[in-house]
């Protein structure tokens, strides 16, 4: 059978990008793990920051916040708070304007996260405007979106031939064939590699690894309503999850395509940080991962029809911000494969097509 659209790629950007197509066509996805969302959308730290990345990406996370309000449960309000050294002025007062937060005093953030060591935080500054995404719902939400348009999700199909064909694509993967009048490349770290099985030039996309770790709440404390914290310059992180926290190191470790783990020293050194900040050590893992946050060269998300051939498009680099961005990125999807004039500023629209690498 000849589909209309074959999607390749699970995560919640081929998975929101089926939900805007299958009301306009026939629509294959194709996903090389068992589970949807194995890879980086598996592994996120499941926030809602409009203003974190460049101005094309907080156009996306902005237009997609109604989306968002209108899936009862979605978001859950947690709030950012920022923290730094005396040393750390420079840092603190870039992210302080990058990412709105209002400059608190540090009692105020003692009040907030009481392990906090108010002989090292010497600034604050909060974010209400942060809220938590449940991934999975999101997830969710838009697979049976897409099944209920007739949309077809195939696990285990890790494709491995991709031929153009007069009328479209050819693809294969073990056990099977399919074809259709367009390929949409949403294979995240594996995006150039998807690419070059097609014949298109790849864009230089590079997977960055961030890991993260689970550990114990301090003894005694209900973190369920801290807030997330950042240090500045984004060198660690800290989030309640689910009765613990999770801490990243933040690194940007470019790394080929593959199961991302978390690097044992990168984490130690990224939990060596945020312990210089609070009064309770780490005494434990519970567990550890990471994922690949991948991004285009300039770090701007690649949406449109690749310019030398129209039945291929990509849907790529979607960075740190591919949850928060998803309602908007994939409407952008259905607008442009449906010919329609896009809902986002035609400035945006441009800064997200591939024609910039052209
Ligand atoms: C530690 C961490 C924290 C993050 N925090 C946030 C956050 O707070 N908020 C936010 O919005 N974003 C966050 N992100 C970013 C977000 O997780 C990513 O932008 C998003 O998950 C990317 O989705 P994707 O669908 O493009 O990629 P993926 O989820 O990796 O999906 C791509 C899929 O393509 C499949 N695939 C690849 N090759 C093939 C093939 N040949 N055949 C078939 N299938 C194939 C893969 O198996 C994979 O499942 C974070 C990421 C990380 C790692």
């Amino acid at each position: 059978m000849t589909h209309d659209f074959l999607i390749i790629g699970g995560g919640i950007a081929g998975i929101s990008a089926a939900a805007r197509l299958a009301p306009q066509g026939s629509v294959l996805v194709l996903e090389a793990e068992a589970a949807l969302a194995h890879h980086a959308s598996g592994r996120s730290a499941a926030l809602y920051e409009p203003y974190y990345g460049l101005p094309p990406v907080v156009d996306l996370s902005m237009a997609s916040g109604d989306f968002f309000r209108a899936l009862d449960g979605l978001l859950t309000p947690r709030g950012l708070l920022l923290i730094a050294r005396e040393d750390q002025r420079a840092a603190f007062d870039a992210d302080l304007a990058a990412m709105q937060y209002l400059p608190i005093p540090v009692a105020q953030a003692c009040e907030m996260i009481p392990i906090l060591n108010p002989d090292v935080v010497k600034m604050a500054g909060f974010a209400a405007h942060a809220e938590d995404i449940d991934t999975d719902l999101l997830i969710q939400h838009f697979a049976r979106d897409a099944r209920s348009h007739g949309a077809t999700i195939t696990q285990k199909a890790p494709v491995s031939a991709i031929a153009r064909t007069p009328s479209g694509w050819r693809v294969d993967w073990p056990g099977g064939t399919a074809e259709a009048r367009v390929l949409v490349n949403a294979a995240g770290a594996w995006v150039d590699r998807i690419a070059q099985m097609a014949g298109i030039a790849p864009l230089g996309f590079t997977p960055l690894r961030r890991s993260m770790a689970r550990i114990p709440a301090p003894a005694g404390l209900d973190v369920s309503r801290w807030p997330m914290v950042f240090g500045p310059g984004e060198d660690w992180y800290m989030k309640p999850d689910a009765g613990a926290l999770i801490v990243s190191p933040a690194e940007e470790d470019p790394q080929d395509p593959h199961d991302a783990w978390a690097d044992d020293m990168v984490l130690a050194e990224g939990l060596a940080r945020y312990e210089g900040f609070v009064t309770a050590p780490v005494t434990r893992l519970i567990a550890s991962w990471a994922g690949l946050r991948t991004f285009a060269p300039d770090r701007v998300p690649v949406i449109g029809f690749a310019p030398q051939d129209p039945a291929f498009f990509w849907c790529a680099g979607q960075g740190g911000y591919g949850f928060q961005s998803s309602a908007a990125a994939s409407q952008l999807v259905g607008d442009l494969v449906a010919g329609r004039t896009p809902a986002l500023a035609p400035a945006t629209v441009a800064a997200l097509s591939p024609a910039r690498f052209a």
